[in-house]
């Protein structure tokens, strides 16, 4: 798909009746002014060592995120799962399969959520410290949203969406200072990102026909560290929520 095709998307979605989107501003969340949290979708990633090495710049600053994973890719990589809650990040559900979740019925929605909470679980033996979830493809319909409330869900919005799932690492700057831009339009907020892209199996097939396309996502905690950087820069704070009871309830 060409870059204009995937930057449509979102409109046309949002003239659905019903469609919603995960995007919220920074000022709808209840996060103090001026906090900045990272979140990771797609993951765990084994590829390049990719989620390892995100946690080690994690680490490296003292900053603790929030890492959406597929269920499948959560079965393929069960200890990268165990390390991530170990470092003190936050586990979200973000479905078994990575398939847009408001194209999926009711029945496909629910029977998704409920196999992704279930290979989270098997990875990690044990129930995750959240019930939060973040829908795939960022768009879902009002009735999803009744089904994962009633599962005891809560949605985790993003507010710096600069769609770099369909970006590579010759993008870097450019991701860089999309996300700064952001950030400071907002005074702060809930970056996503991508550490992995899709199930790991349709990684592999992609990187096999295009290895530096978009598929490859080993740039991605190089260009974290420089926006960690470029952030603390400008004084903003990466540390001032505890992640792990963070409350992303925003106003209506
Ligand atoms: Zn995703």
């Amino acid at each position: 798909m060409k870059t204009f095709q995937v930057l449509l998307l979102p409109l046309i979605l949002l003239t659905l009746e019903g469609c919603q989107s995960l995007v919220r501003t920074a000022g709808e969340l209840a996060l103090p002014k001026g906090t900045v949290i990272f979140s990771f979708d797609d993951g765990p990633n084994a590829r390049d060592d990719t989620t390892d090495r995100l946690m080690e710049v994690l680490r490296k600053y003292e900053i603790r995120a929030l890492f959406a994973l597929l269920g499948k890719n959560a079965e393929h990589n069960p200890k990268l799962v165990q390390r991530i809650r170990a470092e003190g990040h936050v586990i979200i559900n973000h479905g078994y399969s990575d398939r847009f979740a408001v194209f999926m019925d009711e029945k496909a929605f629910s029977g998704n959520l409920l196999r992704g909470e279930a290979a989270i679980c098997n990875a990690l033996g044990g129930e995750p410290d959240q019930r939060l979830y973040r829908p795939q493809g960022g768009f879902y319909t009002k009735k999803q949203e009744r089904i994962w409330r009633n599962a005891g869900y809560t949605l985790l919005p993003g507010t710096v969406r600069i769609y770099d799932a369909i970006l590579s690492a010759r993008d870097k700057k450019r991701a860089i200072a999309a996300i700064l831009r952001k950030i400071e339009k907002q005074g702060g907020g809930i970056i996503l990102l991508h550490d992995g892209r899709d199930s790991h199996t349709r990684m592999e097939t992609a990187l096999a026909w295009n290895p530096r396309g978009v598929f490859n996502r080993s740039w991605i905690p190089e260009m974290v560290e420089e926006t960690i950087i470029a952030l603390e820069e400008r004084g903003y704070n990466l540390r001032g929520v505890d992640i792990l009871s963070i409350n992303v309830s925003f106003n209506p």
